[in-house]
């Protein structure tokens, strides 16, 4: 047995017969031609049929996964009108008196070197677009055949990359699983991958292609981004287990999608998710989601060598606002220190992280980094319904001070024109016991309440959270923490605050019938809980002792 690790992009349990994806590749040599006239003509020719093939995936996409995924294609189509990229090749084709195939080729690497090379990267993703587009018209130029992978039914398709094309263009009922040694979780073939439901990975490595062949069975778990290749058999047996385990999942899902959290005695609650980036969303809208109640922010920090920008900022939190239209989006500012350390931050090494620099401490210590991340959330806010809360709170001093600065960034961007949502809800986290027993002082200046149970339960129960051996000591039911909660639900609604749990606890079922006993509004759980939740609500009858 092999294992081979990458990036998640869809969770899901798939086992089968690998099938490597072989494209026709396309080799261009540069031809000397006098006849620019017939060239171009070519050129014109082999657009016009790509255009033709490009409609005819448009409306094999808009038909599988829905009009927003299909755009692709439709912008391909556009991408081959556009005038810069076809007088590129036109002029190619006269000035150096070459063949119409060495024209495209040469335009299709300039055009995507200057996306590459752009620091968005959204559109340094693009350049895949335009090399998918290239080949294309190449290949109608060499009159070659379709790409296609193998024919086998039921496959996992393993390639270097797949372009968005090639991956709409494979027969879904064929494809089980796909799996890439390269590619871009910001991709259209990723994006499309998580649309059609499909366990994808992407960026294996290298190593995996040129070790894998055709027809050797694989497991793919699509939620931890690993693919075992020859399984031996008790994986293969406990990767089957998964595999059910996720169907009676989804089975699950059928049945309780769209249907409310609500008690047999007619008590509502929110059920949200929590996520780590913009590629969870996917698992947030599958899971049917009301909101997100935890975004971690710091991820952001932690996926880059150097302070993210405020653009950068702002186009993730954008991003999640916009796929969640109009649901609540609660995004927490970073959480950097103790267990999740980011270099270029420079903190010292301390005794005691966890009792250290950590979240709103450097935030409030250093103000130009909390106010770069509010400026992003503010200019955001219209994109959606925002709430904005902070980690390790401990005093009302902090919060006055906190509310001072996002006072100050709002005046800001008003100065500049920058237009922000008036509507912003601002939270806290109650995930110290400080933060609990002050809750009465702490919610008339807040909207809102967000219990961090991991932490709360570390820091009540003096048990390192990191620490596997304290487990026995480490009892998440312990009384001490439910009255903790308790006492911050009724402070919460005393002064028209609402109160939400965001820590692991919120998705520990055997609680749900407490934590709706003590009033609380929202339970936010990893997107694969949601619907274990709902199932646990809807099964509670609160009239009964
Ligand atoms: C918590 O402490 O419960 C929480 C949600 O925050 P994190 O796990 O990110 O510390
Ligand atoms: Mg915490």
């Amino acid at each position: 047995m092999k294992q081979y690790q990458g990036k998640s992009v869809y969770g899901a349990v798939a086992i089968g017969k690998i099938s490597v994806f072989r494209r026709q590749e396309v080799s261009v040599k540069r031809v000397h031609t006098e006849d620019s006239p017939g060239e171009i003509k070519r050129v014109e020719q082999a657009e016009a049929r790509a255009a033709q093939q490009l409609q005819e995936i448009y409306d094999k996409a808009l038909r599988e996964v829905g009009e927003t995924n299909a755009q692709i294609f439709a912008i391909h189509q556009m991408m081959l009108e556009d005038e810069d990229y076809n007088d590129s090749i036109r002029n190619i084709i006269e000035t150096q008196k070459v063949n119409a195939e060495y024209a495209v080729a040469v335009t299709s690497d300039n055009f995507a070197e200057m996306f590459r090379s752009m620091d968005d990267a959204y559109m340094q993703a693009r350049s895949a677009d335009i090399k998918d587009i290239s080949n294309r018209i190449i290949r109608n130029l060499e009159a070659g055949e379709a790409d296609g992978a193998a024919e086998n039914d039921q496959m996992i398709v393993c390639a270097d990359d797949l372009a968005p094309s090639e991956t709409v263009s494979l027969d879904k009922d064929k494809v089980l699983a796909f799996v890439t040694a390269h590619g871009s979780s910001n991709s259209h073939t990723a994006i499309l991958a998580r649309n059609m439901n499909i366990p994808a990975i992407i960026g294996v490595g290298d190593a995996f292609l040129s070790e894998i062949r055709d027809g050797q069975t694989a497991a793919v778990d699509g939620f931890t981004g690993t693919i075992l290749v020859d399984p031996d058999p008790e994986t293969l047996a406990q990767m089957e287990h998964k595999q059910q385990q996720d169907l009676e999942q989804k089975k699950l899902l059928l049945d309780l999608k769209g249907k409310p959290n609500v008690t047999k005695d007619g008590t509502k609650v929110n059920i949200f998710a929590n996520i780590g980036g913009v590629d969870n969303i996917g698992a947030v809208l599958l899971n049917d989601a009301g909101g997100i109640g935890l975004f971690r922010s710091e991820f952001l920090y932690l996926e880059n060598q150097d302070y993210p920008t405020e653009e950068q900022q702002f186009a993730a939190y954008r991003k999640v606002l916009e796929s969640m239209a109009g649901k609540k989006v609660i995004i927490r500012t970073m959480d950097i220190g103790a267990d999740k350390q980011a270099d270029y931050f420079q903190l010292d090494k301390e005794e005691n992280p966890a009792l250290g620099y950590r979240a709103i401490r450097i935030c409030l210590t250093r103000p130009e980094i909390f106010r770069t991340q509010l400026r992003a959330l503010y200019r955001a806010s219209v994109y959606g319904n925002l709430g904005i809360m902070f980690p390790m709170i401990t005093s009302v001093s902090e919060v006055q001070e906190i509310l001072g600065i996002c006072q100050s960034v709002r005046e800001e961007l008003q100065a500049e024109g920058i237009v922000y949502a008036d509507n912003v809800e601002l939270g806290i986290m109650i995930e110290t016991p400080a933060a609990a027993v002050i809750s009465d002082l702490l919610a008339p200046l807040v909207d809102f309440f967000s219990v961090g149970t991991n932490d709360l339960t570390q820091y009540t129960l003096a048990c390192d959270r990191q620490n596997p051996n304290l487990e026995r000591f480490c009892d998440t039911h312990h009384e001490a923490i439910l009255r903790l909660i308790a006492m911050a639900a009724k402070n919460a609604h005393a002064n028209g605050a609402w109160i939400g749990i965001c820590g692991e606890l919120a998705a520990d079922t055997s609680l749900t019938e407490d934590f709706l006993r003590m009033g609380i509004d929202e339970l936010s759980v990893s997107p694969g809980f949601v619907l274990k939740v709902r199932d646990a609500v809807r099964k509670l009858d609160l009239s009964k002792a």
